[in-house]
């Protein structure tokens, strides 16, 4: 199988090398958590070298962008001007511009599959960076071996009229205070937990949760209640619930995690603003137990040697003359979105489905 030039994009290839583009879009989003004292919040400038050689951060293209981000193009321009506007560093606006530019299709003899890659900004504000982030770490979790049952467990903070940064502050005390009790040590063995913030129904306040999923032995819904109380001084409605398929109890949780920002948040400017100023450098995806260990381990590709296909406009004008790799490239990672231009509508969560069959 012949590939597609890449002269086009030769230069955007070694830009995005510096942006780590060697990984698919699953391997980008497989990032480990940063070590301690490291910002989790995408702000540490990640390619010094680059700058100081005066490098600029490609820009991707309509159909890039499109592909990327068209399933929240507006709610992204709110969190851009809020980035701005809450002072986030110039690098870090600069990777969520960035993100989705320099994609290229690659193939893989081995297990006959096409992938898409891309550089990627992972911030936490970024909706598919976010999404694909979770379901990465999800599917690490779900491989690992199970100590007992899995249980769904919700634990809710009582009101105070607070700001957001106060109350994050709190939960994450608070849920740090209830994994030192003795119901808690006894009861769970590994968990992943994530937080859920959204605006009160007259946006003026905030609702924060945390969804936990945990592997272990019964937890009783009234114990964990007394517990939480005990740990927070005021609050005490907690949910615990079996899951017959952990499967299903680890992507729930994930799926809080992928969300990233609720859309409460994204439609309102101050609120953003506020968000990304208290979300700075905190962690919201927590392991615990074996699962921490597990998480942290990134998995390799299934597949090996893969070769070049080309980058997107290469693709899309190998399709319209009907050559069968591009054809096949298109079906398979479902770039059809791109097929008619600058207004056709692109699939919902094209970019994430990168590792397609072959065809
Ligand atoms: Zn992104």
């Amino acid at each position: 199988m012949a590939a597609i030039t890449r002269q086009s994009k030769a230069g955007v290839r070694e830009l995005c090398t510096s942006l780590d583009p060697q990984e698919t879009i699953r391997r980008r989003c497989d990032e480990r958590d940063p070590p301690a004292g490291q910002d989790h919040d995408g702000q540490t400038e990640l390619f010094p070298d680059l700058r100081q050689s005066g490098y600029v951060l490609p820009v991707p293209t309509n159909g890039e962008t499109r592909l990327r981000h068209s399933g929240w193009a507006a709610a992204r321009s709110r969190v851009r001007a809020a980035l701005v506007a809450a002072n986030a560093p110039a690098a870090r606006v600069e990777r969520f511009d960035a993100c989705g530019a320099g994609a290229w299709v690659e193939y893989s003899d081995v297990g006959g599959v096409y992938r898409l890659k891309a550089c990627y900004c992972h911030d936490r504000f970024c909706v598919p960076c976010c999404a694909a982030k979770a379901a990465k770490l999800a599917r690490r979790v779900v491989s690992a071996p199970l100590a007992g049952e899995v249980r769904l467990v919700t634990l809710t903070l009582a009101d105070d009229g607070q700001p957001l940064h106060e109350r994050l502050n709190r939960l994450q005390a608070s849920y740090a205070a209830l994994r030192r009790t003795r119901l808690w040590k006894r009861a769970v063995k590994s968990a992943m937990s994530t937080y859920e913030i959204t605006r009160g129904r007259t946006g003026d306040h905030w609702h924060v949760h945390l969804h936990a999923v945990v592997d272990g032995s019964y937890l009783s819904q009234a114990g964990l209640s007394a517990a939480w109380h005990e740990a927070t001084g005021d609050s005490y409605i907690v949910d615990v619930r079996a899951v017959d398929d952990p499967r299903r109890g680890i992507e729930y949780v994930a799926k809080y995690a992928g969300k990233g920002v609720d859309a409460s948040v994204l439609r309102d400017h101050d609120a953003l603003i506020e968000a990304i100023t208290a979300l700075r450098g905190r962690r919201l995806l927590l392991f615990t137990g074996v699962w921490r260990a597990v998480a942290a381990v990134k998995v390799p590709s299934r597949y090996a040697d893969w070769r070049d296909v080309g980058n997107l406009v290469q693709v899309v004008r190998a399709y319209h003359r009907n050559e069968p790799v591009a054809v096949a490239a298109v079906l398979s990672l479902r770039l059809w979105g791109l097929l008619d231009g600058e207004g056709a509508e692109s699939r919902p969560g094209g970019l994430d489905s990168v590792e397609g069959p072959g065809v």
